[in-house]
Parts: C-alpha cells; structure tokens; sequence
C-alpha cells in the first residue's frame, strides 16, 4: 500500500500507491487529470447526443458547461435530451448548457485536493493499525534482514576492500600491521580517480602490545603500550588514531578489519576524545568539553580499554596546555594502564618516554622540500622535531607577508633564552611594527571583499546558537539584496 520511496512527511501526498485504494485513485485523477476527465465526458456527450461538435468547456461564469454550434439547438432541447441538459446560455453562434453531472463533477474537482489528501491519511491510518498488529513478526523480519544486510555488507568490504581476518588474544596485545582508515581511503582513491591532487592510502603499522609484567614494566625494552604521535598537523594523526580505534571495533563486533594482519587482545572500552563538533549551545566552551571527556576517560578506563587521545589541552594557554597534557599521559601509564595512542603538538611531551617506560614516540614522517613541508604519511618510530606550522599555514593559502613575518617571529623566538615576558618585549623591540605591512611589496593581496564576503568571514559558525545561525542567513539575504 505504500510506494517504493514514500515521502517524508504525509501531508506532503504521494505516500499511498496507486491500485490500493479505488476511491482514492479516482480523487487523484480528479485533481491531476482534469483534462482527461472532462475528455472523457465529452465524448461520451457526443456519443448520447449525436453531436460530434459539441463540446466541454469552462469559465469563470458558468463553470464548466456543454456548448454545441447554434445549429443543434433544437435537438439539444428537444424532450429526449433537456432532461440532461439545462440551457444556460444562447450566444451568437453557440448554445450553452450544463448538466447535473457536470456540477458535480466541478465541485468534486474542487474538493478533489482536499479529499485526496483525506483519503490518503486515511489509508495510511488503516496501514498503520495493519502494521502494528502484526508488529512483532515485522519487527523479527526486519531485524533478520537487518543482520543479513550487516553481514553481507562487511564480506563485500572484507572481499573488495582486502580486509584481513583478526586473531583474536587473552591478553593485552594490540599489533595491526598496514592498517588503513576505511573512510579517508575510500575518498582519496574517489578524489584519485575523478583525477584530482591526491594519493593513494598510505598503510600504517602500530604495535601497542605489552607484556604488563612488572618486569617488563622496567626494563624499557619489551613493547610498549602508549604511543605518543607527534606530527604536523596535517601529517595524518587523527586519521591513524581512528583507524586502529575503528579496526578495535571491527575486531570485537566480529568483522574483517582493514589490515594486512590484526592481532587484538580483547578490547572491552574503547574511549575517544577527538575534537568533534562543539557544545557551546549548550553552554559548555569546547575547553570544558575537551576536559570533561578527559576527566571521564581518566576516571573509567580500565587495563582493557583502548583509548585514542587527540590533542589534549589545546583549547587553553600553552603552559596550562602542556601541564594538562603532561598529567593526563602520566596518569593514563601509571593509574589506567590501558593501551592508548596520544596525538599531540606538545613536543616537550616526547622527553618523558624516558620517566615513562611503557611510553613510545612515534610520528609521521614529512620532508622538507625547497622550504614546503610534503607529507610521507608514514608512522614511524621518534619523534617530530618540529611542528611546520608556519608552513602548513602558508599551504593553506596566507598571505605571504603573514607567512613571512610568522617565520621572523618564530626565528627569534626559537633563538631567545630570556622569559616569556621579556622575549615579548624584546621582540617588539627587534621586529620593527608595521613590517608586516611593509613586508607585503612582494606583491599585494587583491582586496576587493564584498560587505557580504567580510560579513561570513566575521560569523564564527561554532559560537552560534541555531536561533542566531539563522539571523545572520537572513542578515546575509539582506546584505545580498543591498548589495
Ligand atoms: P592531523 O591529525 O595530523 O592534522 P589528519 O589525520 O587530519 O592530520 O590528516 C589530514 C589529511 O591527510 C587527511 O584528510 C587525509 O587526506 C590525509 N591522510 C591522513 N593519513 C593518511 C594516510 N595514511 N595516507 C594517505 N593520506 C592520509
């Protein structure tokens, strides 16, 4: 009773399929096919009269009516047919009529919207109560169908995507070998093949296991159980965090992961904090959220959790930053114990694998080429020696002259040894003002900003309420028509 793709809400019509309800189709031809309707009794006028000129026609004054040429008056009035039909109406060159049928079907047509949208949630209703009786055998159905289409879907992706088969452990061990994020491969080979600047997926391996004997524990040597993923951003952190987090998942739902091979020992937490969308609708800064998971990862996970920790402390001043940081990484080794990966852009972090034996540094390997950062994406074992900030800012399209001064900066900053206060002071001292703005001779930004393109640039999309997203839209509309 319901078509293939019913649409979304029922008042919107075309939910019912035709050929269920009879009565419901003929309401609808009445309101689509008013043309054929009234065709259709013309001719069968035609046939009843013996007039194969006459006519349906409509205006605004009679509605719909019959009009034969003047010549057929007479028989259209005589006794047999003026029962049918009523004269209305004697121009020049036509006679006009109309008939009971012909009122009623003017009505109908008027009623035919109202009626088809009656008859349509009618029936729905009569589906409704249909579907609900026999909702438990539905509800089986579906859910048979439901884990069908989950499994038949995951082999498919097993078989065409080379999933490996996970072995599954007693003990604590967490070693992926070429694991692949299955959604950022999938879409860089999508980007690859409609030709555009891309990659293929660079597989990465990540050996998490631990042997938690106390011996082990201190001899520094055996595997360890957190990984701290320095890197520039952009190198592909994030992406290697949720990749051996979703090949967890697979792992214990009972999937193929993508991997070349997948050694788990049973995982039965997985914890994330990963900078997601914001809360601050609901009045929560995205510093506070960012502590809020923090403080419930710390306070839950356990020796079998896996958790993925990205960027930790970012949201606040730098040393508050690092100290977080510092702490969280301390507390996850010795209280939590579990296996855990940690991205960060703290580098002082990397100097505490030597108080924390369990700890490992690695990172994602970039080269530096004619003063541009290019990206290997491969994890491997050490640290980042630096951040490339500056040079993935100037990727990402600022202005030279930022770029250029950002590096002056960074240049003084790198070299002074004084405090933070004083290397400020020092700097304003040294970095004359306003070189920025004479930096920009190489060759000035075109600035021909539209009041409409400063007033986006100016929205920030994270702090705004649904109720303020949608003034600025109409504010932007209003903008437009000014302008
Ligand atoms: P980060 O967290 O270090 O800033 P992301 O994980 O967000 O970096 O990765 C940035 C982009 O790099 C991704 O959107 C993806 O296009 C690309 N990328 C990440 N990892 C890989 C990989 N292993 N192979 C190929 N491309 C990758």
């Amino acid at each position: 009773g319901i078509v293939e793709e019913p649409p979304l809400r029922l008042g919107d019509g075309g939910a019912i399929a035709p050929g269920y309800d009879p009565e419901l189709d003929t309401a609808r031809a009445l309101r689509d096919d008013t043309r054929q309707v009234i065709a259709q009794m013309q001719s069968q006028y035609q046939e009843d009269t013996g007039i194969s000129a006459l006519k349906v026609k409509h205006n605004n004054v009679l509605g719909y009516f019959v009009e034969t040429p003047a010549t057929h008056q007479k028989r259209m009035m005589s006794e047999q047919l003026n029962a049918t039909f009523m004269h209305r109406q004697t121009t020049a060159n036509a006679v006009r009529f109309t008939t009971v049928e012909l009122a009623e079907l003017e009505g109908k047509i008027a009623r035919a919207a109202d009626q088809t949208a009656e008859l349509e949630k009618a029936a729905f209703e009569v589906l409704t109560r249909k579907a609900l009786e026999r909702s438990g055998p539905i509800a089986r159905a579906a859910a048979a169908l439901a884990a069908v289409d989950v499994a038949a879907s995951l082999a498919e992706l097993a078989e065409t995507e080379h999933w490996a088969r996970p072995e599954l452990f007693e003990d604590r061990r967490f070693h992926v070998i070429e694991g692949r994020h299955p959604v950022v491969e999938a879409a860089l080979r999508k980007e690859l093949r409609r030709g555009g600047d891309s990659h293929e997926f660079v597989p990465n391996d990540c050996d998490l296991s631990a042997d938690h004997t106390e011996a082990n524990d201190r001899s520094n040597n055996g595997p360890k159980p957190i990984w701290l993923v320095t890197g520039p951003n952009m190198a592909g952190k994030s992406t290697f965090l949720r990749q051996n987090a979703l090949i967890a998942i697979l792992t214990q739902m009972g999937a193929y992961a993508p991997a070349a091979r997948a050694e788990i020992g049973i995982v039965d937490q997985l914890f994330s904090r990963v900078g997601a969308a914001d809360d601050l609708a609901r009045g929560r800064s995205t510093f506070m959220v960012e502590m809020v998971e923090t403080a419930a990862i710390l306070n839950q996970a356990g020796p079998r959790a896996l958790v993925i920790l990205d960027e930790i402390g970012r949201g606040t001043a730098t040393y508050d930053g690092l100290s977080i940081a510092w702490a969280t990484l301390e507390h996850l080794h010795d209280v939590n114990q579990c296996r855990a990966l940690f991205a960060t852009h703290y580098h002082e972090l990397t100097a505490l694998t030597s108080a924390l034996p369990g700890l490992k540094n690695a990172t994602i390997a970039v080269k530096e080429w004619k003063g541009e950062v290019v990206f290997l994406r491969q994890v491997i074992s050490g640290a980042a020696d630096r951040s490339y900030g500056v040079q993935v800012a100037r990727l990402a399209g600022l202005p030279k002259s930022v770029v250029g001064r950002a590096n002056e900066v960074l240049k003084s900053l790198e070299t002074g040894s004084e405090s933070s206060a004083a290397r400020a002071r020092r700097l304003i001292e040294e970095l004359p003002l306003f070189a920025a703005a004479a930096a920009t001779d190489i060759e000035p930004e075109p600035a021909q900003t539209s009041g409409l393109e400063a007033r986006l640039r100016d929205l920030d999309p994270d702090a705004m309420t649904p109720r303020d997203a949608l003034e600025a839209l109409y504010s932007l509309k209003a903008l437009l028509e000014e302008e």
